[in-house]
């Protein structure tokens, strides 16, 4: 799947940077998961949406902040590794 490529490439867009920073404080800059606070802290999607008509991915930063959550590397890697994402066609 290309998905990975896709938002790596992202990333490092102003959109994203200020998305993340909101969930960041909306989550208190701690793991959902295991509350952990230092390190390095990641925005994961709950899921990934594709816009039907377009055959085109939903850009990381246009998610309701619903879907969004603040995990740690560990938790983050843990939790690609065991589940998929599940993508959402809109
Ligand atoms: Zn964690
Ligand atoms: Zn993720």
């Amino acid at each position: 799947m290309t998905v990975k490529v896709y938002y790596a490439e992202k990333l490092f867009d102003p959109r994203w940077i200020e998305k993340r920073k909101r969930i960041l404080h909306r989550d208190n800059n701690q793991c959902a998961i295991c509350r952990k606070a230092e390190g390095k802290l990641h925005v994961h999607h709950k899921q990934y949406h594709v816009i039907k008509r377009l055959q085109k991915h939903v850009d990381p930063w246009d998610y309701n902040d619903s879907l969004l959550t603040t995990l740690c590397e560990s938790c983050h890697n843990r939790g690609h590794y065991r589940y998929a994402i599940p993508v959402k066609y809109i």
